[in-house]
This record gives C-alpha cells, sequence and structure tokens, in this order.
C-alpha cells in the first residue's frame, strides 16, 4: 500500500491514575502519547501499513519521548519538528463517572501551534499516497497557514485527503470561529469522518431527520462521509450509495482513540485499493474492518497502547484474509 501521512498536533495526555473522577478530584495523573492524526499513523503502522507523522513537539524530555514512541511503532518521523522556544502540548484530560470528557489544555503557546510553512517536509507530504488531517492546527496562526500550505501540496500531488473533524470547542476562542474555522477547509476533502455529536454541532440540527441534516455537509467532490457512533458503527454516505456498518461487541473499558483506529483502520485498507470508493459490497467490508479496529482499541487503557494489529482486527471479523 502507499504512503500514509498523518498531519497535526502531537501532545502528553495526563490521565488520572482511577477511573470516574473530576480533575480537581483525581489523586494523581499518568502520562499518555496522545494526538489524533498521531494515533492514526500509529494505528496504520501496527496493521501493516506504510505511515508517516508531521507536526511540531518541544525539544524537550516530552517531545523526545513522543518521537520515540512514534518510531518504536515504525512511523517515519522524518517529517517531526522540535522548537527549542516553546513547549510539547500538555492535556489533562478525565472521562468523569457521569460519562462526560473534561478537559485542561496547556498550550500558551505549544510547539505544536508554532508550527511555519517552510518548517514543512514537502518531499514527504508529495510522496503521500493519502494525506489526513484534522482541526486543531487550525485554531489559531501560524499553525492554520502551516496546515493550508500542506494540504495544498497534497492535493496538489494527488493524495487522498482525509479529514476527521475532532472538534474541541474549548480551543476556540468562540462556537461560532469552531464552526467557521471547521467548515473553511470541507470542501478540500475527499474523506471526512465526523462522529454524532460533530454532526449536531455542525449543522445545528436535532437527530430526527438524521439523514437530511448530513446531507447538508455533504458536497459534490466529497467521495466519502463517515459519521461514527460508538457501538452503533458508521454510517457511511457517498455519491451512489449510503448505509450503516454496526460495530462489534466487545467489553469496552476506555474509548479513548476508538474513532482514531477507525480512521487508521480505513485508509490502511483504502491504501492498498481505492477503487472500493465506489463498490458498496468493498466498501462495507473495509467499514467493517474500521469498525472492528474501534471497537479493540476500547478493550484497553489509553490510545496508542492498546491500538489492534492485523491478527486481532481478523480474529474479531471472524476471517482469515482480507
Ligand atoms: P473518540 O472517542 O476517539 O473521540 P469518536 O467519537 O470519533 O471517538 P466513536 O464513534 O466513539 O468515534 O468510535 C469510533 C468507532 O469505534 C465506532 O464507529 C465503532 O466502530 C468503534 N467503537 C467505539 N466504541 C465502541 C464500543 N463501545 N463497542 C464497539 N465498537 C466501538
Amino acid at each position: 500500500g502507499g504512503l500514509i501521512v498523518a498531519y497535526g498536533e502531537l501532545l502528553i495526555d495526563f490521565v488520572p491514575t482511577v477511573a470516574g473522577v473530576s480533575l480537581a478530584e483525581a489523586p494523581a495523573f499518568k502520562k499518555a502519547p496522545g494526538g489524533a492524526p498521531a494515533n492514526v499513523a500509529v494505528c496504520v503502522s501496527r496493521l501493516g501499513g506504510n505511515a508517516a507523522f508531521i507536526g511540531k513537539v518541544g525539544d524537550d524530555e516530552f517531545g523526545h519521548m513522543l518521537a520515540d514512541v512514534l518510531m518504536s511503532n515504525k512511523v517515519d518521523v522524518e517529517g517531526l519538528r522540535f522548537d527549542s522556544n516553546a513547549r510539547t502540548a500538555l492535556a489533562f484530560v478525565t472521562l468523569r463517572s457521569d460519562g462526560e470528557r473534561e478537559f485542561m489544555f496547556f498550550r500558551n503557546p505549544s510547539a505544536d501551534m508554532l508550527m511555519v510553512p517552510s518548517e514543512l517536509d514537502e518531499d514527504l507530504i508529495r510522496r503521500s499516497s493519502t494525506f489526513h488531517y484534522g482541526s486543531i492546527s487550525l485554531i489559531s496562526e501560524p499553525s492554520r497557514s502551516t496546515q493550508c500550505a500542506a494540504m495544498k501540496l497534497a492535493r496538489e500531488s494527488g493524495s487522498l485527503m482525509s479529514y476527521d473533524v475532532n472538534l474541541r470547542l474549548a480551543l476556540w476562542p468562540s462556537p461560532e470561529a469552531a464552526h467557521e474555522g471547521i467548515m473553511s477547509i470541507w470542501d478540500q476533502a475527499d474523506l471526512i469522518k465526523v462522529s454524532d455529536e460533530e454532526v449536531k454541532f455542525l449543522t445545528k440540527g436535532g437527530n430526527d431527520k438524521l439523514d437530511e441534516v448530513v446531507l447538508s455537509l455533504w458536497r459534490p467532490n466529497l467521495k466519502l462521509l463517515l459519521v461514527t457512533d460508538g457501538p452503533d458503527g458508521c454510517r457511511y454516505y457517498t455519491r451512489g450509495f449510503k448505509g450503516r456498518v454496526m460495530s462489534f461487541k466487545v467489553d469496552a473499558v476506555d474509548t479513548t482513540g476508538a474513532g482514531d483506529a477507525f480512521v487508521g483502520g480505513l485508509l490502511h485498507i483504502l491504501a492498498k485499493n481505492k477503487g472500493l470508493l465506489d463498490d458498496e459490497i468493498a466498501l462495507r467490508s473495509a467499514l467493517q474492518f474500521a469498525c472492528a479496529c474501534g471497537a479493540i482499541t476500547t478493550t484497553g487503557k489509553g490510545a496508542i497502547p492498546s491500538m489492534p494489529d492485523r491478527k486481532a482486527v481478523l480474529k474479531l471479523i471472524g476471517v482469515t484474509t482480507i
């Protein structure tokens, strides 16, 4: 398969050592590698694919620790930069007992926010067959212009453009700015993945006529729109067909990274066969593979430690080859 380049944030998540507490109640925190695009790159690599990461961390112990994590997962870090004037981004994250995630970010500003266009590994971007990105780097300058420059280069090089929205409302100056920023690059994607909650935010709509709401996010150039929905798997929309693929029943302990594993699984299969975007049977089997990746990731704590390998996915799906 071709090279999958994931672009964006790479940071340290501090997660409470006990479950179901608020950040204030947490007695202690354990550090975990985080950042949605980095999780996607690790997932692709675990599955046996070819993945690279582009972004910036601080030239500090945490930044180098994150680089080591990517390298030990065989993710190409040629495009990773180290900033000697800004720290690696930190986030304290907890899943409270009421099921809500609580975040506290330390980015004032962090290294990832300060990436400039001259730091882009243009050759790596040109070599990508898939370019995957989110919306966190769009929040402020100069990282916004840098992401736009990287996307332009990837598009001109013929990469498949993959967008996982990843709404983090608290990081944007206002909900309006978040809406505008996220939608500002909507037209450039071949493939967009949103969660159920993100659809609600982006369309300001209820859930009653979901298909109509989702179709307001459709664009003529889009090849695939995916809405993920936890254990209920995902809905898919293409020019020619739409439907749902259910996920697999597992004992979920921590859903962190499920969406990223889902994307990683899909991009991995797509890298081998882009034609499946026009073939519903093939697409459904790729989405089944993606759902299995998401499901497996929920069975262990943290995102990167519980990313699946190919064997685990095939076992859950119940086939020996795909
Ligand atoms: P994240 O928690 O990483 O932000 P997300 O909201 O982007 O995730 P989800 O819908 O939670 O995405 O999960 C992505 C995919 O992972 C789902 O489409 C499903 O296939 C799988 N998945 C998630 N949670 C479960 C679960 N409890 N049981 C089975 N499969 C799951």
